[in-house]
C-alpha cells in the first residue's frame, strides 16, 4: 500500500513538468559514445518514447563518432580531428554519410519497437540543413557549418506526433555533401524549431575543470565562463563543439541548454521531470561566475 502511494506521489510530482513541456519542442542530441552501448541506447530511447507519450515533442539528432571511425578504419582511412571537427575528404564523406544513414535506420526501428512513431531524416534532403565550408587555418575538406535550416518537413512530423530522427549531413551551396558536427546541427535545429530545451547527451558527466575527474563537475556555467574555459584549454576536443552549440542555442532563444551523461540511467527523465539538476547547465549570462573563480 505504502509503495503504491509513493508511486502516485512520483506521478503527481511530474504534473507541473508535463504541463510546462506540453507540446514543446525538445532537441536531444546524442553522440557515438551513447550509441555504442546497447543498454544505454535502449534506456535513452525509452525515455524519448516516454516524453512523446507525455505530450512533449522530442527531436533527435545523432552523431556517429566511434562507429564512423571504425568504418573508416576498415576502409584504410585514418581519422583526423581539428578542434573536435573531423577532417573530411570526398571518400570520407561518403563513408560518413553511409554510416550515419545506417545508424539512423536502426534508431528509427528501435523507437518503433519501443512503441512510438519515428521518421528518419537526413539533413541533406529537403533543404533541412544547408552548409557552408568551414573556414579555418587548415583545410578540413567537406566539413561544414550550418548556414540555414528549413523546418517544413520537421514541422509536419511534429504536428503529427512523429519523432524526427536526424542525421547531420548537410547539402552545400555547391551541391556537395558536407559533414557537420552533430552538436552544431542540433543547436541550429533547436533554434529553427524554437525549442524549449536542448539536451546534449554524452559519455561524460558534463563540463569539468578536469576532464579526468568526475568530482570536478560544473553544475552551472555562464556563456562567459565557457568561453574562458575554452581559452584556457580546460574545455578541449569534442567538448568544444558541444559548448559552442549550447551558446549558439541560448543566443538563438532556446531557453535551456544542458550537457548530460547518457550513462546515468534515465538522465533525460530526471532532467525533465525533477528539480534535481544533473550534468552541466549553461546559462545565458555575459559575465564570469563564481564557478570559474581561481581557475
Ligand atoms: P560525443 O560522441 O558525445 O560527441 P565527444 O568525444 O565528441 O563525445 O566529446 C566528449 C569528450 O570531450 C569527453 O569524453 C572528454 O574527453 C572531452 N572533454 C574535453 N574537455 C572536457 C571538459 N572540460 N569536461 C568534460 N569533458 C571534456
Ligand atoms: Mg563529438
Amino acid at each position: 500500500m505504502e509503495e503504491a502511494i509513493k508511486k502516485s506521489e512520483v506521478l503527481i510530482e511530474a504534473l507541473p513538468y508535463i504541463k510546462k513541456f506540453f507540446r514543446k519542442n525538445i532537441v536531444i542530441k546524442f553522440g557515438g559514445s551513447t550509441l555504442s552501448d546497447e543498454n544505454t541506447r535502449r534506456i535513452v530511447l525509452t525515455d524519448i518514447v516516454f516524453m512523446n507519450f507525455a505530450g512533449m515533442r522530442p527531436i533527435l539528432v545523432h552523431g556517429g563518432g566511434p562507429f564512423i571511425t571504425a568504418r573508416l578504419k576498415e576502409a584504410g582511412i585514418q581519422s583526423k580531428f581539428v578542434n573536435g571537427l573531423r577532417v573530411t575528404d570526398k571518400r570520407t564523406m561518403e563513408i560518413v554519410d553511409d554510416s550515419l544513414t545506417e545508424i539512423n535506420k536502426e534508431l528509427v526501428e528501435d523507437i518503433r519497437i519501443i512503441g512510438a512513431d519515428a521518421f528518419g531524416l537526413s539533413g541533406k534532403e529537403n533543404r533541412l540543413l544547408i552548409a557552408k565550408k568551414v573556414i579555418c587555418n587548415e583545410d578540413i575538406g567537406f566539413t561544414g557549418n550550418v548556414d540555414s535550416v528549413d523546418t517544413t518537413v520537421l514541422d509536419r512530423l511534429l504536428e503529427a506526433n512523429i519523432i524526427p530522427v536526424i542525421s547531420p549531413v548537410a547539402m552545400g551551396h555547391d551541391g556537395e555533401l558536407y559533414n557537420v558536427n552533430a552538436d552544431e546541427a542540433a543547436s541550429n535545429i533547436a533554434i529553427a524549431v524554437k525549442a524549449e530545451k536542448m539536451m546534449i547527451l554524452t559519455n561524460i558527466a558534463g563540463i569539468m575543470s578536469d576532464a579526468k575527474d568526475e568530482k570536478k563537475l560544473f553544475h552551472s556555467l555562464s556563456v562567459d565562463d565557457v568561453r574562458y574555459l575554452i581559452d584556457k584549454g580546460i574545455i578541449y576536443g569534442g567538448m568544444i563543439p558541444k559548448t559552442k552549440a549550447c551558446i549558439t542555442a541560448l543566443e538563438g532563444k532556446v531557453r535551456k541548454a544542458h550537457i548530460v551523461n547518457s550513462g546515468l540511467p534515465h538522465a533525460l527523465l530526471l532532467e525533465i521531470f525533477t528539480d534535481r539538476g544533473i550534468g552541466t547547465e549553461i546559462m545565458k549570462l555575459g559575465r564570469r561566475t563564481k564557478a570559474t573563480e581561481g581557475i
